[in-house]
């Protein structure tokens, strides 16, 4: 019941910030028709406390973009909120976090889905998972190309122990309208193709920069770190 009471006065901008961004996100969807919009708090760099009192806030979904970061933090969250991996995540990592998270939005290779689908299988769950699209084809970032999105989903569909649920993708910065809209319109393409065991639940796109854009455009999950926690303190990889 003290919980609020008991946090440091200096949390008290992450309260601004959550009312903020619920009232944009609220806004955005009731403007652009769109149903359900999720939040996210992207933890990167943030403290456990930090995100705590923001959980405690009604935030209860968290995105991870580091095995060993999430690693050293995991114990102190609080357990009410999901985690999802959104991070760039190597194959040879997947074993620290396949019994700790809800869901993983970076897959966007046969090698990555085979092997959490290897060890999912093997600690007897499914793992939701989301194909990361390279929609702004930059060269440096992960996620597969629109070409090669269908050959993909064809591959990874048929393993028993994931579940596609849908699309994340990370426009370049200061994109247009245009490439927002072509991602939704290949999420949508996706969802007509009806392929067997695939739900197009989730289009997981928009960030602190731009998520009233990527709702416009279908978004129904945007990950937001900054416009909530502040800016980060130390660069990022
Ligand atoms: C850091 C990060 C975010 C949040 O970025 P902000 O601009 O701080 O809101 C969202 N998605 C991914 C994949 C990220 O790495």
């Amino acid at each position: 019941m003290c919980q609020k009471l008991m946090n440091p006065p200096e949390f008290q901008y992450i309260l601004e910030n959550y009312k903020e961004i619920c009232y944009n996100v609220k806004n955005a969807a009731a403007k652009y028709g769109r149903g359900d919009v999720k939040i996210m708090a992207v933890t990167k760099t943030v403290p456990p406390e930090k995100v705590n009192f923001a959980v405690s806030l009604g935030i209860d979904l968290l995105g991870e973009n580091r095995v060993q970061e999430y690693l050293s933090k995991k114990d102190s969250y609080d357990k009410s909120a999901q985690v999802h991996m959104i991070g760039h995540l190597q194959t040879n990592k997947v074993k620290y976090i396949i019994n700790d998270v809800d869901m993983i939005q970076s897959v966007d290779s046969v090698k990555l889905a085979g092997e959490i689908n290897r060890l999912a299988e093997k600690n007897n769950k499914i793992m939701d998972i989301l194909i990361e699209v390279n929609i702004g084809d930059e060269q440096s970032k992960s996620g597969v190309s629109a070409d090669s999105l269908y050959t993909l989903i064809e591959e990874i569909s048929p393993m028993k122990n994931i579940s596609i649920k849908g699309l994340m993708a990370i426009p370049p910065i200061g994109s247009g309208d245009e490439v927002f809209d072509r991602m939704n319109e290949l999420f949508l393409s996706v969802r007509e193709k009806s392929f067997p065991g695939v739900s197009m639940d989730i289009l997981s796109m928009g960030m602190s920069g731009d998520y009233e854009t990527a709702i416009k455009h279908g978004s129904n999950l945007v990950r937001i770190g900054t416009k909530l926690f502040g800016a980060r303190k130390y660069l990022e990889v």
